[in-house]
Formats: structure tokens, C-alpha cells, sequence
């Protein structure tokens, strides 16, 4: 029995109850009536229909981004008339010739009036403006596009990065998170607000715009991406999803209130002064009421923890609760949305359709990896996937050992789930016995799921390696309140604090790391590897114990509260992990542990152990990190 396969268990609960769930929606087709005081349009760029307010498809003709389905007057759309039935043929515009645009009322010798835009007006004494300057409104400013390349520096003193990437949309960043707020000439509506940002949302919508924040839209209902929003908004319109509101109630948390307004359709405009951004249902594919938030003018599109653009996914495919619909959800975007830019959530890069065609296709090869390695049956098909999608992957997306073993788990209980649906009803009754393990905060995802065990020898063997990895935290945290490394980590903040660009000599010694051949140390590297600190995080690396044997830690490592390293045990792999996300995780928590995954300078998998070191008052001065192998007991 070993820590892999306490894991299965931990993900089979949520994939047995995926199975039961259809996340099915609703299509609004040529056909669908829309409720009252809506009116059913045809979207022009994405050719598809919706049902949006009626003001708002007169605005969107004006746009010439929307046509209404039906047959429109000289009088902008209010009352729809009873829809006349039209069996077979579809009734297309009339033959004769009726001006519809700029250039038609041109063509037919009208006089064109030398504004900006020009604009022609027709025998009726319609005004028809040229579409150039609509067209040069569309989508992201172009400069935008570098941010789906290459990572915006976060100045570290203001701890987030802010910009305009498209007509009155802003895009946020800062501890490893990202979303956006929209100036509407009439109040923010901000999305998301997500904890590791905090207060720095306010700075940050402050910089740009002196409008108060009017709105706030969940993304769903997670906590880490929402969690800040109860102390900084107040006096603001709460929207979400009903389901994420119903996942609020529930959870009755002051940090994330409860939206006051909310809807249950495929699709929701929120119209703000000069802005609208749409929200759609497409599916339940990671949480309860997850959201993609759409602003059609800009074509900016977010959906958060479907991806990470350049990386892995977050575990178990962002711990999806049905890899099926989590499939499905990139053809959605794909086929569906008309966007340049897709704020995903996570990491510092806008994500491109590209990324959405990337993370799909990585989905489907660890699935035929997968399939591969239970038809081979192997004992542990998740080791033999995960080692072939490395194979594959490592050099398109990065931090793919992190989650790897997790997304082939996930890929080979989904499969295997498959492949029994006929055999449901064999579902084991639930064990009244359980553990709860919370072992990483982000674990919130899945909320803590319980696990059930089977029979009284796994119950031993699950405990006995829960109390290993009690003691072997309990050892770590004592070495991070080692008052000796405490004080060599508190002399090196001073330095570094003192110097004019910490971050520039970090990326410098950074770079020498990483350059200097694996058999040699430079003299800068020997000095911190032969270091005191390092001395002392060698003595802990066998702990012999009378329950548990020799208790042995592969690798532990101490930062500065820079991200540089201070003491090691041994060489490792750079000298920088201010920009590794663990390390910025540890800033806000206590001790986490991170997910298991394939160490490939020790060839073993294994997970770490993550401490904030703090001083007397509490500060946040550095970060330990000890690496713990998981093999079988
Ligand atoms: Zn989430």
C-alpha cells in the first residue's frame, strides 16, 4: 500500500459521483423563445443565437454585431410579435433591394457626409455609418498579444501587474493568479477577486480609474479565486451562476457573499454603462456553476481552471469532476467563442486558442497513455502513463512532473469507470470508517474528501503512513524554527533588501547556477552549499526513529524571503525559487504539502513538504522545503 494509491482512493469518491451527473445545456437555437423582455439575436461573429436584453440587441445592431431574428422595422425591436410558423423553406431577405450599410448606401449615390467616421444617408433619410472605425475597435489592443508569450514583470514592492489589454479591459496578476475588471464609465465591474491578490485589487483598480467598483461577477464559487472578495467590496452587486450561489449559501463564508443577482439560462448580460460582458453557462466541467465570462467587442474570453497556458493543468485535469465534459469544454471554446486573449485563472501568460488546442490535445494523449498502460496490464498504470506523457509533453508544457501521476490517476478511474458503467449497481455501500486528509489547503478544490476504506489492514496502513507524515512535518517545522538558520535567513533579507536590484542579482546567480556543469560548484554555489545552515539541514536528512525506522528526507532546502537559497542540503536544481509555486504558495501558507510527483534528480516520486519560516512577530522571512520520497510500505 502506498501514498499513490490512498490517492486513488481520494479521487475515486468524486469521479463515481461524476458519473451520476449529466452536465448537459441548453442550446439556443433560430427556434428557442427567450423569456420576456428579451429578444432572440443571431451573433454576426460567432454566428450563433442568444437571447439578450432588448435594449441590448438594439445596441448590438447599432454595433452590426447582432442581427435580430426577426424581421426588423424602421422601430428598434420591444414587443416580438407571435412568430409565424414557416414549415420547410427558410424565408430569406426579400428580393428587392433594401440599403442595409455604409457601402450599399454609397453604391446607390447617396450623399456621404466627410465626419469621422464618414457617415451616408439614404433616400429614407437613414444614417448608416462607415464600419472602419468599429472594425479597429474589435478585439485586444495589439501590444496585448505579447502577454500570450512572454510574462509581464510583477514589480515586487506593488506585488501585482495591471494593464489595459483591450478597450476598458484590465488584466490582473499577482501571486500566481489572474483575472480582470471592466471601466464602464459608470463603476468597475470586477471579476473574481482572488485571495493571493487581496487588497492589492483596490491598488491596482486605483491606478487605472477613479470609478468605485459597481459589480462583481464570480467566476465560481473556490474560495482561493474569490476569498478576498468580502473585505474589499462593499456596496456591490454580487452576480454569479445559481449554482455557485447556492454553493455560497451553503458554505456561509463573510469572505465570499452571497450574489444578489444571479441566473440559471445558458447565457447572462451584464450591462454596465458603455460595457456589456456575458456570462455563459457552458458547463459544470470543475466546480458547481462554473462561468466564462465573454466581453464580444474586445473578444476577450475568461474561464478559470480549465488551463494554465505554457504549463500542466492543475491536478486530476483542474479537478475536473468529468473528464468527458472537461473535453467537451475546449471544443465549446473552440467552436463557439470568438476571442483573442482567454484569462485562464492562473500564471502569468493571457492564454491563446492555441493553449486551448494544446491543453485539449495533452488531455487526449494521457488518455491513449492511459488506455495504453491498463490494456498492458500494469500493477500501477498511473506509473507507466505518467512516465509516457512526460516523455511526451516535457517540452511543450512546463511543471508537468507536478501533477502528472494525479492526471493519469484521474485518466485511468475515469477509464475504468467507463468501461463498467454497466456494472453500477455494484457500487460499494460507503464504509462508515473514514479519514479525512487535508493535507494541502488547495485541497479546497474537492473539498476535503472523504475516504473510504475498505478493510481493517488498509485502515492500518493508511494510518501508519499518516502518522509518518505527522512526524515528518513535525521535524520540519522544528528545523524552521531553528533559531540558528533563522538568523543567517534574517542577515540575508538585510543584505538583499539593501540591494539596488535584488532581483537582477538573483536572475544573475540564477543563470551561473544553471550554466555551471553538474560535476563542479562555482565558488559563490560552494559557499552556500557548504554553508552552516546547510550543515545543520544535512543532520536532519536520516532521523532514526524507534516506530518508524530510519526516517530520511531526500533533499531539504531553505530561502530567504527572496526566493534565493540560503542553505541546502545538496546541489540543486537553481538558485532562484521566488517564481516556483510552492514557494509563492508558502508565502500565504503555513505548511502545505505539495502534490505527488516525479523528482527527476532523485528518480523517485515524491512530494515536499512546504514550511513558511516566520520570525518572533509572525513576519514571513523565508521558506523551508523538504522533499519526501512516497514508496511503497
Ligand atoms: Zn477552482
Amino acid at each position: 500500500m502506498s501514498l499513490q494509491k490512498i490517492t486513488v482512493f481520494l479521487l475515486l469518491t468524486p469521479l463515481l459521483f461524476a458519473v451520476l451527473v449529466q452536465n448537459g445545456y441548453s442550446e439556443i437555437t433560430k427556434d428557442s423563445q427567450c423569456k420576456e423582455g428579451y429578444v432572440l439575436v443571431l451573433r454576426i461573429n460567432v454566428s450563433r443565437y442568444a437571447c439578450v436584453f432588448d435594449d441590448t440587441a438594439s445596441e448590438w445592431e447599432t454595433l452590426g454585431i447582432a442581427e435580430a431574428t426577426e424581421e426588423m422595422e424602421e422601430a428598434p425591436v420591444v414587443e416580438v410579435p407571435e412568430v409565424v410558423e414557416t414549415p420547410d423553406e427558410e424565408t430569406e431577405e426579400p428580393s428587392d433591394i433594401t440599403i442595409t450599410n455604409f457601402d450599399e448606401c454609397v453604391a446607390a449615390g447617396n450623399p456621404v457626409m466627410e465626419s469621422y467616421p464618414r457617415q451616408c444617408i439614404d433616400s429614407d433619410g437613414q444614417t448608416f455609418v462607415e464600419e472602419v472605425m468599429m472594425q479597429d475597435e474589435l478585439g485586444v489592443f495589439p501590444e496585448t498579444m505579447n502577454y500570450t508569450a512572454q510574462a509581464p514583470t510583477i514589480d515586487q514592492e506593488k506585488g501585482y501587474f495591471v494593464d489595459e489589454i483591450a478597450d476598458g479591459i484590465y488584466w490582473l496578476i499577482g501571486g500566481g493568479y489572474q483575472t480582470m475588471f471592466v471601466t464602464t464609465g459608470e463603476g468597475v465591474i470586477a471579476v473574481d477577486a482572488p485571495q493571493p491578490i487581496g487588497e492589492n485589487y483596490l491598488a491596482a483598480i486605483a491606478e487605472v480609474t477613479s470609478e468605485p467598483v459597481t459589480h462583481m461577477i464570480y467566476s465560481h464559487s473556490h474560495l482561493d479565486h474569490t476569498g478576498a472578495a468580502g473585505q474589499i467590496f462593499s456596496n456591490v452587486t454580487f452576480i454569479s451562476h445559481i449554482e455557485t450561489a447556492d454553493v455560497l449559501l451553503a458554505e456561509n463564508d463573510t469572505n465570499r457573499p452571497v450574489p444578489s443577482v444571479t441566473f440559471d439560462d445558458y447565457m447572462y448580460p451584464v450591462s454596465v454603462g458603455n460595457q456589456t460582458l456575458e456570462l455563459y453557462h457552458i458547463g459544470n466541467f470543475h466546480s458547481d456553476g462554473d462561468i466564462m465570462i465573454y466581453a464580444p467587442i474586445q473578444k476577450v474570453a475568461m474561464l478559470v481552471d480549465l488551463l494554465r497556458p505554457g504549463e500542466s493543468p492543475y491536478k486530476a485535469f483542474g479537478v475536473t469532476p468529468d473528464i468527458d465534459l472537461y473535453l467537451q469544454t475546449h471544443d465549446t471554446l473552440l467552436d463557439n467563442f470568438d476571442f483573442d486573449v482567454l484569462i485562464s485563472g492562473h500564471t502569468n501568460l493571457l492564454a491563446t486558442k492555441d493553449d486551448v488546442m494544446l491543453n485539449k490535445q495533452f488531455t487526449v494523449d494521457v488518455m491513449e497513455n492511459a488506455r495504453q498502460a491498463l490494456e498492458a496490464g500494469e500493477a500501477n498504470p498511473e506509473v507507466m502513463c505518467a512516465s509516457l506523457s512526460i516523455e511526451q509533453w516535457n517540452q511543450t508544457l512546463a511543471n508537468l512532473d507536478a501533477f502528472m501521476i494525479d492526471h493519469c490517476l484521474a485518466m485511468v478511474q475515469y477509464l475504468s469507470s467507463v468501461d463498467s458503467t454497466n456494472a453500477t449497481d455494484a457500487m460499494e455501500p460507503e464504509d462508515p470508517f473514514s479519514v479525512k486528509v487535508p493535507l494541502d489547503e488547495e485541497l479546497t478544490d474537492i473539498s476535503s474528501v472523504s475516504v473510504p476504506v475498505p478493510d481493517d489492514e488498509i485502515r492500518e496502513q493508511v494510518k501508519g503512513q499518516l502518522d509518518l507524515l505527522t512526524f515528518k512535518i513535525e521535524q520540519m517545522v522544528e528545523l524552521a524554527e531553528n533559531n540558528d538558520i533563522i538568523s543567517v535567513v534574517i542577515d540575508s533579507n538585510k543584505r538583499f533588501a539593501a540591494m539596488d536590484d535584488a532581483n537582477a542579482y538573483i536572475a544573475e546567480k540564477d543563470e551561473e547556477w544553471l550554466k555551471t556543469p553538474r560535476n563542479s560548484n562555482s565558488p559563490f554555489m560552494s559557499a552556500i552549499i557548504e554553508s552552516s545552515v546547510s550543515d545543520l539541514l544535512r543532520e536532519k536528512l536520516v532521523i532514526p526513529t524507534q516506530e518508524f525506522g530510519d526516517v530520511s528526507f531526500p533533499e531539504i532546502i531553505v530561502t530567504n524571503s527572496f526566493g534565493a537559497n540560503v542553505g541546502q542540503s545538496q546541489r540543486t536544481e537553481d538558485y532562484n525559487q521566488g517564481d516556483e509555486g510552492w514557494w509563492i504558495r508558502a508565502k500565504t501558507v503555513s505548511i502545505h504539502i505539495t502534490e505527488v510527483a516525479w523528482d527527476s534528480s532523485a528518480e523517485i516520486f515524491s512530494a515536499d513538504i512546504i514550511i513558511k519560516m516566520v520570525d518572533e512577530d509572525g513576519n514571513f522571512i523565508g521558506v523551508l522545503k523538504a522533499v519526501t520520497p512516497i514508496r511503497d510500505v
